[in-house]
């Protein structure tokens, strides 16, 4: 009989830019959802999310926090939809050194979204419950992982290593990994 394969569930939330209407709801319950203690205070710059919001040019785009970046990309990028300028990085989710964006505010500390990771675990994000707009919507898949790595493939991948860099520099990195 065939193995059964591993499985794991992806978390989405689909984002109709269409329908945001630059509200800033999503940031106000991601900011009270995430203080100390919870619900006890609200400031969108502590937010998971920012809305891009240029009123003008009926601009209302949510970017979800992402990865810490440590170091600036060397290239930017800018986009042009239906002919409206997006600033510079508009769409990037990292918090990088280059902007304020994903900070926590007094320490500095970068911002990720955790999908509203509870206890007990929320039926959806708090931030797609909160847009009355319908503009963010929340979906789980299954999707296959890959099988472990086999000790034999370990066993190469950390001799390719040490050949490079030497076993005690391995070494050392593993304890450092371990600790982090
Ligand atoms: S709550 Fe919804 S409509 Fe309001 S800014 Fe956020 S995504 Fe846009
Ligand atoms: S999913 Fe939760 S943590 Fe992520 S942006 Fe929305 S409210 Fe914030």
């Amino acid at each position: 009989m065939a193995a059964k394969k591993k499985t794991k569930i992806v978390k989405n939330i689909i984002i109709d830019v269409d329908k945001c209407n630059g509200c800033r709801a999503c940031e106000v319950i991601c900011s009270s959802h995430h203080a100390a203690p919870k619900f006890s205070s609200n400031n969108p710059a502590r937010a998971r999310v920012r809305v891009i919001r240029e009123p003008l040019s009926d601009i209302f785009v949510p970017v979800f926090a992402g990865e810490y970046a440590a170091a600036e990309c060397a290239g930017r990028d800018k986009y042009i939809i239906d002919g409206k300028k997006y600033e510079e990085c508009a769409f990037c989710r990292a918090s990088c050194p280059s902007r304020d964006l994903f900070k926590e505010p007094d320490s500095d500390l970068p911002l990720k979204c955790d999908m509203c990771e509870s206890d007990p675990t929320l039926e959806e994000p708090l931030c797609v419950t909160w847009c009355l707009a319908d503009a963010l919507t929340y979906e789980e898949r299954e999707v296959e992982v890959e099988q472990e790595p086999k000790p034999e493939e370990v066993d190469e991948g950390l001799e390719a290593l040490a050949n490079r860099h030497g076993w005690d520099k391995v070494a050392a990195a593993v304890e450092r990994m371990k600790k982090a």
